[in-house]
Parts: structure tokens; C-alpha cells; sequence
């Protein structure tokens, strides 16, 4: 009898043991299986950013950013329900992913060098120019040269005012500014009405966003100076799931998605859907 009992304990001991170092091994160890598995994905997209992720009263989020996310959650069997939105701000979007706080990163992302060693990136699904916002009667500032001595926000995180005051640009051109941090765009539109600062330069696809909103008092210069090739963010070292979303992003283009989402987000910004196929993939590292 007291063999049996200890005998029990032992098995369930085992069995316990047993399912723990299952839980270890077997839970998803890359979006993809989890999106396979669960029919679940958290994806983080910017909140703040009419046209690109915007978080609305309702709750709901819509943008680009967010139309291109579900799709390529879609493509990865995963449907709308199934995804759960975190914000996304340009200064957590590479602690996110390593800590496993999303799955995905789709929030105006560019692939650059310095990021790649703590993200992998599949896409890029768009590439945006890094462009300038000014109030509608500033008429000192019209190209890249000409924001010497301006004050430009600075956003944590972001690379964009790095471009400028560190030389990351076509011009190759470091120029003198006045840097004003800020945690998000939004903050930026609200210090430019304000008189705080004197531009926001950023992609033109962010920029475009705000233009519409803000209407006649802010006007974009229409002077780009960078590529940004915008990513998809993913847990570095997840080739796996790089590569299913590098083929969705290639469908995106071939059936026509991909314009359909740009006009619907930029139709009457001033802003040109310019692609003529998916841009070359960066490759999974
Ligand atoms: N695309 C740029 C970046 O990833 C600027 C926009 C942003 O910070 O989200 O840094």
C-alpha cells in the first residue's frame, strides 16, 4: 500500500516534470508556429499616427501599417480576431521584440544597420522619404540645407532626426539643429502649432498623415532626402518566420493589395504610390 502510494507520487511527479519540460520544448518557439498553433499574434503598431497606425476612440486601430499587419497575419493563418495590438513607440519597438512582448513589429520601421544586430527584418513591404512639416506660413525652410539652425524634434527611438544631425542622408550632409526630444510624433505636431519648434522631419508618409488632419496650417516641403525601406520587426534570429512573410509581402504586391491600402490611407495627400513591384527583399539575418 505505502509502495503503491510512493509509486503514485513518483508517476505524477513524472508526469508533472514531464509536461513541464513539454511546455518548454513544444510552446512556439517562432511567430510562425505560433501562428499555427494558437491562430494568435501580437503586433505592435504606432497609435499616434493618422494614416499610418492610429488608435481610435473605439478602440479599433487602422492605417497602413496596421491593413499591411493583417494581412500578413492573414497570410500566416492567423484572422483579425486573432490579433491582439500593443503600441508600439519608436523607442521601444527593439526591447518589444526581444522581450517577447510581440510577436511583430509593423510601425513605420526602417531596416537600417544598427538595427539589424538586435532585429531580423523581413520586407521591406514599402519604401517611404524621409520628408519635412513646417507651419503653412514658414516659408525659411524648404530643403535639407535649409533647416541649419532650426529647431527639429528629436523623438526617442526614431532615426530621423539622427538622418539630419548626423549625416544619414543622400546629401551625406550633417547639419547644425537644434535637437527638442519628444516620446511620439503626435507630441512633435503639437510643439510645431505651438511654436515650440520649427519643423518635424520625418517619412512622408508620417508627415502626410498629419497634413490631412491638420489642414490648412501645416504644410509638408516636399523636399525628401532619405529611403526609408520599412520592415517587418521580428524576434532576431526568427528566419522561419522571415521568410513566410517575406512571400507574403511578395503576394501583397502581385495581387494588388499593396496599392489598393496605399490609396486608400494617402489618396489626396499629394502622395504618389510610385512601386512598380515588391522592393528587393533585405534578407532574413
Ligand atoms: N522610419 C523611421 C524610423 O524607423 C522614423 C519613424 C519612426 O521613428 O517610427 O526610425
Amino acid at each position: 500500500m505505502r509502495s503503491r502510494q510512493i509509486g503514485a507520487i513518483l508517476l505524477s511527479a513524472a508526469a508533472l516534470a514531464g509536461s513541464l519540460a513539454a511546455c518548454g520544448s513544444s510552446g512556439p518557439t517562432t511567430a510562425l508556429q505560433k501562428a499555427k498553433d494558437d491562430k494568435k499574434l501580437t503586433i505592435g503598431v504606432k497609435y499616434d499616427q493618422p494614416g499610418m497606425g492610429l488608435k481610435k476612440p473605439d478602440g479599433t486601430v487602422e492605417g497602413f501599417d496596421v491593413d499591411v499587419a493583417k494581412y500578413i497575419a492573414g497570410e500566416l493563418g492567423v484572422p483579425e480576431t486573432g490579433i491582439t495590438w500593443k503600441e508600439a513607440r519608436s523607442a521601444n519597438r527593439e526591447t518589444f521584440l526581444q522581450q517577447g512582448q510581440v510577436d511583430l513589429i509593423v510601425a513605420t520601421y526602417s531596416i537600417t544597420e544598427a538595427r539589424k544586430p538586435k532585429v531580423t527584418f523581413a520586407g521591406p513591404f514599402y519604401v517611404a522619404h524621409q520628408d519635412t512639416l513646417v507651419r503653412a506660413d514658414d516659408a525659411s525652410i524648404t530643403s535639407l540645407d535649409s533647416l541649419k539652425g532650426k529647431r527639429i524634434c528629436q523623438v526617442t527611438g526614431s532615426n530621423s532626426w539622427k538622418n539630419i544631425a548626423e549625416g544619414t542622408n543622400k546629401e551625406s550632409k550633417k547639419v547644425d539643429v537644434t535637437l527638442v526630444p519628444a516620446g511620439a510624433y503626435d507630441e512633435c505636431i503639437t510643439k510645431l502649432k505651438g511654436n515650440a519648434i520649427d519643423a518635424v522631419t520625418t517619412d512622408d508618409m508620417i508627415l502626410a498623415g498629419y497634413a490631412k488632419r491638420e489642414g490648412s496650417a501645416l504644410k509638408v516641403t516636399g523636399a525628401p532626402f532619405t529611403d526609408e525601406k520599412y520592415g517587418i520587426g521580428l524576434k532576431k534570429g526568427d528566419k522561419e518566420t522571415c521568410e513566410a512573410v517575406n512571400k507574403a509581402v511578395t503576394k501583397m504586391y502581385g495581387d494588388g493589395t499593396i496599392q489598393k491600402l496605399f490609396d486608400k490611407h494617402f489618396s489626396g495627400t499629394g502622395l504618389k504610390f510610385t512601386a512598380t513591384g515588391a522592393p528587393p527583399a533585405e534578407g532574413c539575418s
